[in-house]
């Protein structure tokens, strides 16, 4: 007991000194406006994913809790012993309908679908191209699966067509993408990638857990933005971002939703998705079809933001989205940065290895449609204001090329 406990202190201490512990930080409160308090303080939050302020909205809380009156709190069940309810079944409908697709099928968290899908699909003899930057799930699905896996340098089509070349005799090929990239807030060339995909007889699975409820005029994602639903065989997505809850579905074709029902393990063993969460999955999808405004509001506002943080001199990446990165470089300094900026009100989050490659940390800020302009105003002046202060614009200008390569190569 004592010598277990003391080698895992002893890791915990090395991660300290490389500046990569990591601890949970508690918010006492969730308020209006996109803000929480932490110790005591309240900071505007530009670290969630709840692009549209569903997470506290009414309309989804009440919806949650009539379910509950209705249903239970409980599904009692996986979904293909007694746990599919009425309300599965139609919250699966209306995915379909908001997605475009024939069929839906939910899954208890945008992790288990993308764990679930690919080793449902792509077993020995198969191959699996994935974009080097793709979500740490994809990853970890990837790893369950029996094909063989490549993952590709960050949106380059040219070495995913050569691989695609080179394994064109696999018997089932798969190409997998974020639609919208989480860590560095950039889009996946779809309409590049489906032309590939067309060409070399392989097919696509896209991850629009960033996408959803942001993009298109229906706010189901990037796919519709760009036309592309019925060119796409498989659309993932989750409800626990822009669409304030928990939960993710995977959409397209009657034989896939029927196929992941009969392969896809995370679907089959686990407890099905409680009446709550269906319920505020309902309310969600009704808003975000209903409430255009809240999404164009948030994409004009991050327009904004990228264009004041590029012109105080802060390397942005390629972001063009309401997920912004500031690249930073050292461990140490992007904790000092979103120390400094916490300090001012601020609640920006430190991404450090391995969730970046090495040299690769930076701030990630994420914006909220419950974010009021003149914040953010004021909250773009300060991060470039403590950012001159901490010489982070210079420091990340002279190291970027050097970091673009080696974020190519993640
Ligand atoms: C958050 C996220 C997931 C996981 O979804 P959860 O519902 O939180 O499990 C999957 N893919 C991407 C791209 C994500 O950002």
């Amino acid at each position: 007991m004592a010598a277990f406990d003391t080698i895992l202190t002893q890791e915990l201490a090395d991660l300290e000194a490389q500046h990569l512990r990591r601890r949970l930080q508690v918010m006492e409160a969730m308020l209006p406006g996109g803000k929480v308090q932490v110790a005591g303080q309240v900071l505007l939050n530009l670290s969630s994913n709840d692009y549209l302020g569903l997470a506290t909205d009414r309309r989804l809380i009440t919806a949650a809790q009539a379910a509950a009156a209705r249903w239970g709190v409980g599904s009692t069940a996986s979904r293909l012993i007694v746990g599919t309810l009425g309300l599965h079944q139609e919250v699966e409908e209306a995915v379909a309908a908001f997605k475009g697709t024939p069929r839906a099928v939910l899954f208890n968290t945008g992790y288990m679908a993308n764990v679930g899908v690919i080793a449902a699909l792509m077993g020995k003899g198969d191959v699996v191209f994935s974009d080097k930057l793709n979500h740490a799930s994809i990853i970890d699905g990837l790893r369950l699966a029996e094909a063989a896996f490549y993952r590709y340098p960050h949106r380059d089509l040219d070495r995913l067509a050569a691989l695609l070349q080179k394994h064109q005799q696999a018997r089932r090929k798969l190409i997998i993408t974020d639609s919208v990239f989480s860590v560095d807030g950039d889009l996946a060339p779809l309409r590049e990638l489906v032309a590939l995909k067309d060409r070399y007889g392989a097919w696509l699975m896209i991850d629009e857990a960033h996408g959803t409820g942001v993009f298109g005029a229906k706010g189901a994602g990037v796919a519709e933005a760009l036309g592309l639903t019925e060119a796409i065989e498989i659309h993932m997505g989750t409800f626990s971002k822009a669409l304030g809850s928990f939960g993710a579905y995977v959409a397209g074709s009657a034989p896939l939703i029927e196929m992941l029902h009969n392969k896809a393990r995370s679907f089959i063993y686990s407890t099905a998705l409680p009446p709550p969460v269906l319920g505020a999955m309902q309310a969600a999808m009704e808003i975000v079809r209903q409430e255009p405004a809240g999404r164009s509001y948030l994409l004009t506002q991050a327009a904004l933001f990228r264009q004041r943080l590029q012109e105080g001199g802060l390397n942005i990446l390629d972001s063009e989205t309401q997920i912004i990165p500031v690249l930073v470089g050292d461990n140490a300094q992007a904790l000092e940065y979103a120390a400094a900026l916490r300090q001012r009100g601020l609640m920006a989050v430190a991404i450090r290895p391995p969730t970046v490659p090495p040299g690769g940390a930076r701030l990630r800020f994420s914006l909220s449609a419950a974010h009021q302009a003149d914040e953010l105003a004021q909250a773009v002046a300060t991060i470039v204001q403590v950012g001159r202060e901490l010489e982070i614009s210079r420091g990340s200008e002279v190291g970027s090329k050097r970091l673009g390569a080696e974020i190519k190569d993640r």
